[in-house]
């Protein structure tokens, strides 16, 4: 498994919304639940820049969670994210999430589209959680 990044307090929050610990840093440490699928999004999002394992586990729905090692790939740089659309019909545990991620690998910068589903069900304890569950590439036009 590939070392976690270290992430200085007070630094910017790599999905580019602000200070890490008001941003996604107070998710991922588990101090908060991320209260829509965008936040949760976001967190995770982070979490790959941060090569944050455990973090990215959790916040997979089991049923989907792939068994191979997430954050691996040493050598793929996340440099941004960007935000298009969340659908979520106010009540509903179904919402997607829309996005670009763009990365740098060995120097050449690439992105990633991808619309995310996310549902939201009780965890371990029983407190309502949104999971990641999979994504489509709906291919750049
Ligand atoms: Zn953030």
């Amino acid at each position: 498994m590939a070392a976690k990044k270290d992430h200085a307090k007070g630094s910017a929050c790599p999905c580019g919304k602000g200070a890490f610990a008001a941003c996604c840093g107070r998710f991922i440490s588990g101090a908060e639940i991320p209260a829509t699928a965008e936040l949760l999004m976001r967190s995770r999002y982070s979490a790959y820049a941060l090569r944050d394992e455990a973090y990215l586990r959790a916040t997979w729905l089991p049923e989907t969670l792939p068994e191979e090692d997430l954050t691996g790939e040493t050598d793929v740089n996340w440099i941004g994210l960007d935000i298009k659309k969340q659908t979520h019909v106010a009540g509903s545990d179904e919402a997607t999430v829309e996005f670009v991620a763009r990365f740098k690998v060995g120097g050449k910068a690439h992105r990633m589209h991808e619309i995310s589903n996310f549902v939201r069900q009780p965890d371990a304890d029983g407190t309502p959680r949104w999971y990641y569950v999979d994504g489509n590439f709906p291919g750049d036009a």
